[in-house]
């Protein structure tokens, strides 16, 4: 398209991408809710284009619900045409890594939260239980033998302890180290943040000496997870809408997909232009081939 570049696009360029595109994957917090909020508008555009025949999945680093918890999420917040098969986690990612990829012939020791060990165990994944220990220390903890991977996403209740005996178990070579996603903080509310998964491997990476495997975006696993589901996927025809560069858009130029930045989360148009005229090329996966506001934008392109 003429229009394609690190630029806003509205009216007549957004209804020519949305013809030409029949696949959507959308990141959902700061794309089509904040928190517990829908974007306005946005469930309305998520409808319109399932009903007119385009197939959409939702890609998100958040693990701390299982899939269903999502339905429940979509279906409050009026996404009424959306299905458990269209969305994409990085908890389900990662339980159908270690099911399908990895394969571990043994026990995991995760850090989580319950939504992850939910997930997990749905796909059948040996988790290492909790030991009722409440006295322990890293000095007279109890070490499972057979763990054979450590995932790690975000956990509300880390403790000194999980990062000690991820430590531990990671010093075995054959160990498997796994990370959910590789966010480094969310925002909340009043200036506050949310530390994200991230910023708890790089404590582990740092004590373990090791490098954690990400599942979620920016990886291309998750996309692979779609493929794998849905068939005859063709990237060309794909459009990936986030609101991050730095997860978002390289997980779509990674995966080879159109992708576009709604400015109604983190990343905004200063820092694309920043990644855009920068002299190091891996930056240039960063950079947005479209940007819009919002996905409200899309909502004239639905009118005859
Ligand atoms: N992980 C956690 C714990 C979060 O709270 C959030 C957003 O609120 C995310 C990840 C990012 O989710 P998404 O990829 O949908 O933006
Ligand atoms: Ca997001």
């Amino acid at each position: 398209f003429g229009f394609k570049g690190c630029q806003k696009i509205r009216g007549p360029q957004i209804r020519h991408l949305l013809e030409a595109k029949d696949f959507f994957l959308f990141d959902c917090d700061g794309v089509i809710w904040h928190g517990e909020k829908a974007i306005t508008g946005a469930a309305q555009v998520v409808n319109s284009l399932i009903r007119s025949g385009k197939r959409v999945v939702f890609v998100t680093n958040n693990c701390t619900r299982p899939r269903q918890n999502y339905m429940l999420k979509f279906s409050r917040l009026g996404f009424h045409e959306v299905m458990l098969e269209q969305i994409f986690s990085s908890s389900y990612c990662s339980a159908l890594y270690l099911r399908d990829v990895a394969k571990v012939p043994g026990q995991v020791f995760v850090i989580g939260c319950e939504g992850l060990r939910r997930e997990l165990q749905e796909a059948g994944i040996p988790c290492v239980e909790e030991a009722d220990e409440p006295e322990a220390t890293i000095y007279n903890c109890t070490l499972v033998p057979d763990v054979k991977a450590v995932l790690v996403g975000h956990d509300d209740q880390m403790t000194f302890l999980k990062l000690a005996k991820a430590s531990c178990y990671l010093r075995d070579p054959d160990c498997l180290f796994l990370a959910t996603d590789n966010d480094p903080w969310h925002p909340l509310s009043g200036g506050r943040i949310l530390p994200g998964s991230g910023s708890l491997i790089a404590a582990i990476e740092v004590a373990s000496g090791r490098k954690a495997t990400v599942i979620g975006k920016p990886s291309r696993f998750m996309f692979e997870c779609i493929s794998s589901q849905f068939s005859g996927l063709d990237p060309a025809q794909c459009l990936m809408v986030g609101d991050r560069l730095e997860t978002d858009m390289l997980f779509g130029s990674n995966c080879g997909l159109d992708t576009m930045l709604t400015l109604t989360g983190i990343s905004q148009m200063e820092e694309a232009h920043e990644y855009s005229r920068s002299e190091l090329s891996t930056n240039h996966g960063l950079v947005p081939d479209y940007v819009v506001d919002t996905i409200a934008d899309f909502l004239p392109a639905f009118e005859d």
